[in-house]
């Protein structure tokens, strides 16, 4: 880390982003999910087209979320995470810790490269606290259609919630990988819908149980849920289509605008810092902005 000054941290500001894996606006929009609708509804809802730096694939997508640097500099374009730049382009969660040693930041995710060394990862490197849950134990898949990825985006929920609401971390990365599984098996159908609501019903438990902490109302919390591609309607991703090459995120908090704002995968990390009272540092080099900070607000 460069030894610029830093602000100092404001301990009762908190930021929770949930990752949920794989979801196009269109199911978005018909599911029911009265979680996503209610942080959209107090904050911002931002749909956008994945850039031609951005991969239409999970590796890419989560590791431009995390640094806020797009692939040609995170240099992760596939699922396997080899000779990547994550050392300097860290992950948000990685770059709080080390700048500011009193925050305490969680990640949980039930697709490994994201919180362990398969694959060559971890994207999320030195979180103090992480959960690893596997869908699709020994690396085989599991089947059939992502069940198994019901039961650890249930488990997920049940670590996040217990953690988040009754112990103390200021930053802190979700994830749900279901939605995305089912789609690669089934394509767009009622099923996939299904599981993009029960990740909002898992959000739901997050968000309950911080605000069921004793000190909510002392506390400023910022939630920001996004998705890194959608698919292609008999399932699948990794190429142009448009309903491949595209994301959305929402997002509430006391630093976040309100209304149609637009905003990007790279615009993640900077808002993370923002929603803690944290400036970016010049030096690390990124390449989003805080939501609200981009030209022509729609
Ligand atoms: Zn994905």
């Amino acid at each position: 880390m460069p030894d610029t000054v830093l602000m100092a941290f404001a301990p009762h500001r908190r930021v929770v982003v949930f990752g949920v894996d794989g979801v196009r606006t269109d199911t978005l929009a018909a599911a029911h999910t009265p979680w996503i609708d209610a942080i959209a509804a107090e904050g911002l809802y931002a749909e956008f087209e994945l850039n031609d730096l951005a991969p239409t694939v999970s590796g890419p997508g989560w590791s431009t979320v995390a640094t806020g640097v797009w692939a040609d500099k995170h240099r992760i374009d596939g699922n396997v995470f080899a000779d990547h730049a994550l050392e300097e382009y860290p992950d948000f969660l990685s770059r709080l810790r080390a700048a500011w040693p009193e925050i305490r930041t969680y990640a949980a995710a039930d697709w490994a490269p994201l919180v362990s060394t398969d694959s060559l990862g971890p994207v999320f490197a030195t979180p103090h606290r992480a959960l690893r849950v596997d869908a699709a134990g020994g690396g085989e898949k599991a089947g059939p259609f992502g069940h198994d990825y019901d039961a650890t985006g249930a488990d997920i929920a049940a670590d996040a919630a217990r953690v988040l609401g009754g112990s103390d971390y200021h930053a802190s990365f979700v994830y749900f990988g279901e939605p995305d599984e089912v789609c690669h098996y089934q394509g767009v159908c009622p099923e996939y819908t299904a599981a993009v609501e029960r990740a909002d019903q898992r959000i739901g438990t997050v968000v309950e149980a911080i605000r069921a902490r004793p000190t909510y109302a002392a506390e400023q919390w910022t939630f920001i849920v996004v998705t890194d591609h959608g698919h292609v309607d008999e399932g699948g991703h990794g190429g142009r289509d448009p309903w491949e090459a595209q994301a959305w995120i929402a997002a509430s908090g006391p630093a976040v605008p309100q209304g149609k704002v637009l905003t990007e995968h790279v615009d993640i990390a900077p808002s993370v810092f923002r929603a803690l009272g944290l400036d970016v540092d010049e030096s690390w080099g990124l390449e989003g902005v805080a939501f609200g900070e981009r030209d022509g607000v729609r």
